[in-house]
């Protein structure tokens, strides 16, 4: 075998993955983010996904054109034994010098042809004719063996553009471990060049706010450069600061990503809730992580919560409840979804119903203040909106909902916010905007979600 020691570290790593499905929409592309996923924690950094339909020439040039870049290609999918499974005719094609080339010559791996053998030998008819593609690859790659499947990979060095070629199958169940048998012991990770990303979850301010308040954080030309690079991305209230460096350590990292979460700490004030280091294979939920920091500030305060649901049917006292622990704080509340109930259950006096309406401040600060009474609890959140699709007005449009709170130090307040999206969105929205507005009570801070509320 070659020495591989004097080539170039893997920093940059492209993900190519094939398939007519996977470019119809018919079957969602979960390899590649596995894969730079996993390649991540191990030190190389993913630039690019892409997606090629079964067409020799295609996935010849999206190989040569990601290689142009990339230290290492790994492709999955397309060395099935069929006429669609063209990714060993493409790498032949690109090891004979272009995506127009003639592939070189094809060998047959004994070894391969063996094992492929075996894999069959169960069966009275023997290996199918066929499969005995899949024992061969291009003169100037090897064989990988896939213990899961029939379709053995393939591993090229494309010394004419300098990268690293792995071709995978496609099926998860056999990519994922010969990444780790075949692939991860020949990396090479370059010296010095870890790159660690830590999250910061806010609530409270909108997108376009955060990113004013970190602009200068979030110049893409920082990035490279040692210094640690911001983005962000919004779901449903929550924005997440995304910090990203790579430095010489480890400890240079976290370092200089402790160094960035104080100035961006300083800079938004008091709504970051969470901050995560992610792991291989966390699927960064931050669906719970709202709910459970609530939970966990109460905690602190030994004080309790109680609701009060309208429009959002038991959505709160149900994200409260999904975290493990919750009853040291959570002691329950209403479903008051009819006006009826909303008197019944929580003392709303039924006059606010002609005055105001169900969906209105009073009302939010009637149920809140009746929940806070009837619970016993050290603060009551309320919702009452109209989640749509019908049920809408002019004064009042699909979307509009009143989160109301009241505390047992005596203050309470409703917000007016107008969320978009469908039932079920607006539904989700209500939820969070709620525990935002508690949590605003608890830390101290008066930050309207601005993007939302209207005054
Ligand atoms: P192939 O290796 O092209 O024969 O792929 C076989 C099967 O693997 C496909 O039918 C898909 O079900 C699955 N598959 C292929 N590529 C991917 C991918 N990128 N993500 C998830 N599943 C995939
Ligand atoms: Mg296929």
């Amino acid at each position: 075998m070659t020495d591989t020691r004097d080539r170039p570290p893997h920093r940059s790593a492209a993900l190519l993955s094939i398939g007519d499905e996977l470019v119809l929409g018919q079957t969602l592309d979960t390899n590649t983010a596995w894969l730079a996923d996993r390649l991540f924690t191990l030190g190389v950094t993913t630039h690019e996904h892409t997606t090629v339909d079964d067409d020799a020439r295609r996935i010849a040039q999206a190989i040569e054109r990601l290689g142009d870049e990339a230290d290492l290609i790994i492709i999955t999918g397309g060395l099935g034994p069929t006429e669609d499974d063209l990714t060993r005719e493409a790498l032949g094609r690109v090891l004979a010098g272009s995506p127009d080339s003639e592939p070189v010559a094809f060998e047959t791996d004994p070894a391969m042809l063996e094992a492929l053998k075996k894999w069959f030998a169960h069966r009275p008819a023997g290996m199918p004719e066929r499969n005995t593609v899949q024992a061969t690859h291009p003169a100037g790659s090897v064989c990988l063996p896939n213990p899961n499947g029939t379709a053995p990979g393939l591993h090229a060095w494309i010394e004419r553009l300098g990268f690293d070629v792995f071709c995978l199958p496609g099926p998860p169940h056999e990519m994922k471990p010969m990444v780790e048998a075949e692939i991860v012991p020949q990396l090479r990770i370059a010296d010095g060049a870890v790159t660690r990303v830590r999250l910061l979850l806010t609530i409270g301010l909108g997108e376009s706010a955060v990113a004013d308040r970190i602009a200068d954080l979030m110049d893409r030309e920082r990035h490279g450069s040692g210094a640690v690079q911001c983005g962000t991305t919004a779901s449903k209230g929550v924005v997440t600061v995304r910090m990203r460096v790579t430095a010489a350590s480890e400890v240079e990292a976290a370092t200089l990503l402790d160094e960035c979460e104080r100035d961006v700490t300083e800079r938004l004030g008091g709504v970051i809730f969470d901050r995560r280091d992610p792991e291989q294979g966390d699927s960064i939920a931050i669906r719970d992580a709202l709910p459970r920091a609530i939970i966990d500030l109460l905690r602190d305060r030994g004080e309790t919560i109680g609701v009060v649901e309208s429009c959002t049917g038991g959505l709160l006292g149900e994200s409260i409840t999904e975290i493990a622990g919750s009853s040291d704080v959570f002691v329950g509340g209403f479903l008051t979804y009819s006006n009826e109930m909303k008197t019944e259950l929580v003392g709303v006096d039924p006059e606010i119903f002609d005055t105001d309406g169900a969906v209105s401040e009073r009302c939010a600060l009637a149920m809140a203040g009746g929940g806070l009474e009837r619970t016993g609890a050290a603060h009551c959140l309320s919702i009452t909106g109209i989640a749509g699709p019908g049920g809408g007005s002019d004064e009042k449009p699909v979307g509009t909902v009143f989160i109301g709170r009241a505390s047992a130090d005596g203050t309470g307040e409703a917000r007016r916010f107008r969320f978009r999206g469908g039932r079920k969105a607006i539904r989700e929205w209500s939820q969070r905007a709620a525990l935002a507005m508690l949590r605003m009570k608890l830390v101290g801070i008066d930050m309207t979600l601005l993007a939302q509320v209207e005054r």
